[in-house]
């Protein structure tokens, strides 16, 4: 059982994402982990030390919740770097093993977290103060979208459809903060995003790829030509 202050839905919709990475990794040999990711200059095996990385950064923000005590995703831009590079360095094996001990540690700092510390306030990659409740959702996303990267042949499509309209959700309010909005409206059945004046439908997995940056667009439906995306995160 979760605490009552808790993010039960998106605790959920992330203990899925996590499984789906994990099979996703599972489906790839240690030799496939030094070959291209779909994120371009990111080998597989770079992009799970990020990973990994990554749930020990979301681990300091809850301790952070959980002790008061300023805990920073990562002390610094080069400790991040000389974080994912020693991840980068393990034998694949250890990289596995490091992958799915990451998210346990963090699995472990969730049960942790007393109700009442949910509340408290906690700084993103992107240096605004959230509550905690914001943290599993940071890591769902990022466990959602990096298991298409790892190109493991699991897509866009096998994203939940609640799931996927988040993220989308989730893109349009980062451009919004950076008041980068693109000219464009979405029409996915029947939901919308944006109140621009391109008009633009598809499929959920296809706008998805498409706002968080995974793909041209080729397999959309728009009145003009796509306009070049913002960066999303
Ligand atoms: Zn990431």
């Amino acid at each position: 059982m979760t605490a009552p202050g808790a993010p039960t839905q998106v605790l959920a919709w992330w203990a899925a994402g996590e499984e789906h990475l994990a099979t996703a990794l599972g489906r790839l040999t240690d030799e496939e982990l030094d070959a291209p990711s779909l994120l371009p200059g990111w080998t597989r095996h770079r992009l799970l030390a990020h990973v990994a990385r990554n749930a020990d950064a979301l681990v300091n923000l809850l301790t952070w919740a959980r002790t008061g005590v300023e805990t920073p995703m990562y002390a610094s831009n080069e400790a991040r770097s000389a974080g994912i590079d020693s991840a980068a360095a393990l034998a694949p094996g250890q990289l596995r093993t490091e992958v799915l001990g990451s998210v346990v540690r963090l699995a472990a700092a969730v049960d942790a977290l007393p109700e009442e510390a949910w509340a408290h306030e906690v700084r993103t990659a992107q240096g605004r103060m959230v509550p905690a409740t914001e943290v599993p959702w940071m890591r769902c996303r990022e466990v959602w979208v990096h298991a298409v990267d790892l190109d493991a042949g699991v897509g866009f499509d096998e994203v939940p459809a609640d799931v996927g309209a988040a993220l989308v959700d989730d893109v349009f309010r980062m451009w919004d903060r950076r008041d980068e909005v693109p000219d464009v409206v979405l029409f996915v059945g029947d939901r919308t995003w944006g109140t621009g004046a391109l008009a633009v439908s598809g499929e959920l997995p296809a706008v998805l790829a498409w706002v968080t940056g995974r793909s041209e667009g080729a397999d959309l439906t728009a009145d003009g030509p796509l306009p070049a995306l913002p960066a999303w995160l």
